[in-house]
């Protein structure tokens, strides 16, 4: 069964949103913050909490605080911060905004994503603008302000009840202080029941003493009170359930009801999450603080599709040849898409990461031989293109099907170029600005362009699909609308030589201008894409071109039992 997109919906609580002044009745901020160490899974939790609102009939929001400098995620490294997410409005994000979509399955946008470049950046072009003439512009209240006004702001705009408010960071660090200050003044201006304040924490195991340690935790919260916030909630990060004698422990250290103290234990899904933490009661507890009625989120169908996880009735092989194979981080996105699709299909997808450079000094045969297909996610720079290359000629001539994404698409484009079209020295210009035949050259526009934030082609962009394509066999509608992150694409000087050359442009832009996907065709799948599909996966609702390509990749695995073995 495919689910299609956006097809699961909840009623919203409408009735509640608007007064006779058109303000907004309901309006609850449920902040998290996490303490004792960094990588907790403060984004799980932060989705978990928004999905089960959602579930129970809210309209809510998600928003994540970064406390760097950068103004966005753009220019940071995605081997050590993971994916740079793109929203559909062309903001690049933190990959806890994916994580937020897959869960609610939503888009968010812009404003559902701050950093504390942004803050200051707003802060000072209001200043050099005169908006503060005479005054001493400050951290505590002109920057406190700006950060109440961020808050809020997404509430606003997608006329949402429930705001969660993720606190990137570690309570202590000194970049997180002027959130936390601005978080404790909105509580006080606020009415106590809108405000809900969750705090992750680690309860480290000692081995020697078989003992769980509450102490980190305990100073978590002590610094989290120092800044003038008592949690109104502890989960806690641990590799065992917890006795209650523990939870009394913290509940008494940390000023908090028994009840609401939740473990977090280590799940084979990170989907599993919403489920026990709704078993343990921590939507109730939260809706009881908050004075909202009690009533179930309803989340059989999220548990129906948690377990087709753990037995799926088929399997597939599948490699992805990036730069960045020891970090699957960098690539969040992508295998989520494939779990995502793989739980709508029943299959369960075996993901191998592959080197570029090993193929390139090792042969395609000895890395690619027995997969059942193959993905080239997106990238920048050159380090690896050559294996990259070698291995969609590898794939492309024996038929196995094959899955270009953005760099992807690049990769396939030279390589046709070069062996199929005749054109030995095609490559793109970001990689040989000399080659006699840039397949893939500059977006116009981009030729001016010298600033590196923000000044790609980003966001959705509207593409029209060509009805006899395998893409708008997977779609099944014409115009779709997919997120971008490149400067570089497809020479439209080479469209003719490609089209009589046996590669069908399965999509332009609406003005025919812009190649969005390339298919081979006469292969049985062979689809290169501009555009990041896995940007829009989610778990309710799979992206139809993963669907299309786990299901070329069963077929080819059924009908070459040999290949996969
Ligand atoms: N580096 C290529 C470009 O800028 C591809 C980008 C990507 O894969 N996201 O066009």
């Amino acid at each position: 069964m495919i689910l299609l997109a956006g097809a699961y919906r909840f009623p919203y609580a409408v009735s509640a949103l608007k007064s006779g002044h058109g303000r907004l009745e309901l309006r609850k901020f449920i902040f998290v913050t996490g303490g004792v160490l960094s990588g907790l899974g403060k984004g799980v939790i932060a989705a978990s909490i928004g999905l089960l609102f959602k579930l129970r009939g809210y309209r809510v929001t998600l928003q994540k605080i970064d406390p760097y400098l950068n103004i966005d995620a753009g220019t940071m490294n995605p081997f050590e911060h993971g994916e740079v997410f793109v929203t559909c409005d062309g903001k690049e994000t933190d990959l806890d905004i994916g994580r937020y979509e897959r869960f609610l399955d939503e888009e968010l946008s812009a404003v559902n994503y701050i950093t504390t470049g942004q803050v200051y950046w707003n802060v000072i072009r209001q200043e050099r603008a005169g908006a503060f003439l005479g005054k001493t512009v400050q951290v505590i209240p002109h920057i406190t302000d700006e950060i109440k006004r961020l808050i809020q702001l997404p509430l606003t705009q997608n006329k949402a009840e429930i705001g969660v408010i993720e606190v990137g960071g570690t309570v202590g660090d000194i970049e997180v202080l002027p959130f936390l200050e601005a978080l404790r003044q909105l509580k006080d201006e606020l009415p106590r029941e809108d405000t809900f304040f969750v705090h992750l924490t680690l309860l480290p195991h000692l081995a020697s003493t078989d003992e769980i340690k509450t102490k980190p935790t305990q100073h978590s919260v002590k610094e989290l009170r120092a800044i003038g916030i008592q949690p109104d909630m502890i989960v806690a990060r641990c590799d065992r359930s917890l006795a209650d004698s523990i939870k009394d422990k913290i509940a008494l250290f940390c000023d908090v009801p028994q009840q609401n103290v939740i473990e977090d234990l280590d799940l084979p899904s990170i989907y599993d999450v919403p489920l026990t933490m709704k078993d343990q009661g921590l939507d109730r507890r939260i809706a009881e603080e908050l004075g909202l009625p009690q009533q179930e989120a309803e989340v059989d169908r999220w548990q129906a599709l948690t377990k087709r996880l753990q037995e799926p009735s088929q399997r597939v092989r599948i490699g992805i040849v990036g730069k960045y194979v020891q970090l699957r981080d960098s690539y969040m996105s992508i295998n989520e898409a494939f779990l995502h699709a793989g739980i709508a299909l029943d299959v369960g997808v075996d993901l191998e990461w592959i080197s570029a450079e090993a193929i390139f000094h090792e042969g395609p045969k000895a890395q690619l031989s027995g997969l059942d297909g193959l993905l080239i996610p997106g990238g920048f720079g050159d380090r690896g293109i050559e294996g990259k290359v070698r291995a969609v000629g590898y794939v492309r001539k024996k038929g196995i099907p094959f899955f270009g994404i953005c760099l992807g698409l690049q990769c396939a484009v030279i390589e046709y170029a070069r062996e199929h079209l005749s054109l030995p020295k095609a490559n793109s210009s970001e990689f040989d600005p000399a080659t006699p035949h840039p397949v893939i050259d500059l977006l116009a526009g981009q030729t001016t362009v010298t600033e590196k934030g923000g000044t790609m082609r980003l966001g959705a962009y509207e593409a029209v699909l060509r009805e006899d394509s395998k893409s708008y066999s997977c779609y099944g509608v014409q115009r779709i609308y997919e997120r971008h992150r490149h400067r570089y694409e497809f020479n439209p000087r080479y469209r003719q030589q490609f089209e009589n050359g046996g590669a069908r442009i399965a999509a332009t832009s609406p003005d025919d201008q812009l190649v969005e996907i390339i298919e081979v065709v006469e292969h049985p799948w062979f689809v290169g894409v501009q555009f990041h599909p896995e940007f829009k996966s989610h778990f309710l609702s799979p992206h139809p071109l993963f669907c299309g390509f786990i299901k070329a990749c069963l077929k080819r695995r059924s009908s070459s039992p040999s290949a996969s073995s």
